[in-house]
């Protein structure tokens, strides 16, 4: 069926430089991609499928780059763990975890894509740990292949730690068969599977160099995200990080690397050379106690920045995850220009995008991109520059003003309400997956 429609907004902020702001507007859709971003015409609204938004501003869907999408379900549940470099978990924790099983982690998953629907998000990663002999990653991609996101799903492999049972780790080589079953079983056009080396402390180097060689386009990776981790590499690796991974020969563009949060000048040199990709995960990081990376730096070294919300986070609002990140960025260079709005909102859209390798087809209105668009009631500010706009967005925005949600032309969200799919049986099924979690660690 021809997925045309379209909308007449206020305004539309449209993140491409050749036409970055028009009021009123016109945003029109045909087949899954952008066909006309124009000034309304009298009859646009009159057309099959355009809605009229014209008190409110539409803006490219919202693009989050880190996540753990069926950990997220869990957030107020979830037995105490401390981020570590790869001791044993407690044994509440480890029961808890264990118990996560294909349905379960459906169930759990399912809740967090549709949360992040509500939140205007059309583009999202998700990395879930693969345990072998069974198929809770499974669970988490059918959810991802059902939700009406674009999911770049990234099975994480650890051999190096026991967070996982040393009998259901994967090997390098069970590591890349596993990849290509999951490959063979789900990815398509909108869905995505790399295989991710979850970190340098939880994974060995033969696994790395198996992962980065199995990789499609980009593959994830959690960077040195403390200073027991950078440390550690230092301890264990006798150099630094993003050191280590040139030196295996593995580092190029095709990595999306978690948490840029302890980089040296010469790893940001080295990554900037590269041309990877990396997520900035503020409420995450906060939230566990972490320090505050100076982004300027990063940027001037040409690495392309996304924001992810990651786990533990709290819930999906990435307006909120946006506004931290540009608080924080203020706060720990004691500095207000230091870090703007906008430059929140680009990496919200077209610099999630660009660390994704989804550039010229993801986080602009511009024709030729993906339908991906997100609408906001109630944030019009009254003199409109893009500098406000993304001023209102991202320090007064929150998911409460997403009225509308459109992810390649397919309605997931319409008037506040999600379409599609069940959003009653769903929260259902996620909260019969945490009583039976819960119910499993007590045991
Ligand atoms: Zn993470």
């Amino acid at each position: 069926m021809a997925r045309k429609g379209g909308l007449v907004a206020g305004a539309a902020c449209t993140m491409d430089p050749d036409q970055p702001l028009l009021s009123p507007a016109y945003v029109g859709w045909d087949g899954g991609t952008l066909v006309e971003i124009r000034p309304p015409r009298s009859g646009d609204l009159d057309a099959d499928g355009v809605h009229d938004r014209h008190d409110a501003l539409v803006l490219p869907g919202f693009v989050n780059v880190h996540h753990h999408v069926t950990s997220a379900g869990l957030t107020g549940v979830e037995p105490e763990a401390q981020p570590g470099l790869g001791a044993a978990p407690p044994e509440a924790r480890r029961r808890f975890v264990a118990a996560i099983d294909q349905d379960r982690s459906r169930a759990l998953a399912a809740l967090g894509f549709l949360e992040l629907a509500r939140a205007g998000v059309t583009t999202t990663t998700d990395s879930q740990a693969a345990w072998k002999g069974d198929r809770r990653v499974d669970g988490a991609i059918e959810a991802a292949a059902s939700s009406g996101l674009r999911v770049h799903f990234s099975a994480a492999f650890l051999d190096r730690t026991e967070l996982i049972p040393p009998q259901q780790q994967h090997t390098p080589d069970g590591a890349v068969q596993e990849l290509d079953r999951l490959r063979n079983l789900f990815a398509g056009d909108r869905l995505e599977i790399e295989g991710e080396p979850l970190s340098l402390p939880r994974a060995t180097d033969d696994l790395v160099r198996a992962l980065h060689g199995a990789r499609h386009r980009r593959a994830a990776m959690h960077l040195t995200y403390s200073r027991a981790f950078e440390r550690w590499a230092d301890e264990t690796l006798g150099r630094r990080a993003v050191e280590h991974l040139d030196h295996l020969g593995v580092l190029d563009a095709g990595w999306l690397f978690a948490h840029p949060v302890h980089l040296d000048a010469n790893e940001l040199r080295l990554l900037g050379q590269a041309g990877a990709g990396t997520a900035y995960c503020p409420v995450s990081n906060l939230h566990m106690g972490l320090e505050i990376p100076d982004l300027r730096p990063l940027r001037a070294a040409g690495l392309t920045l996304g924001l992810g919300l990651d786990h533990p986070n709290g819930n999906h609002d990435v307006l909120q995850n946006a506004k931290v990140a540009t608080i924080a960025q203020r706060s720990a260079a004691g500095d207000p220009d230091a870090w703007t709005a906008l430059d929140s909102l680009e990496a919200l859209t077209v610099g999630g995008a660009a660390a994704l390798g989804l550039e010229g087809r993801v986080g602009r209105l511009a024709v030729g991109y993906a339908a991906d668009v997100v609408v906001l009631a109630g944030l019009l500010p009254p003199v409109l520059t893009v500098g406000r706009i993304a001023e209102r967005v991202v320090m007064a925005g929150a998911r409460e003003h997403v009225s509308d949600v459109v992810a390649e032309g397919r309605w997931l969200v319409r008037d506040g309400a999600v379409v599609g799919s069940d959003e009653d049986a769903i929260r259902r099924d996620a909260v019969a997956a945490q009583d039976a979690l819960l119910a499993a660690a007590a045991r």
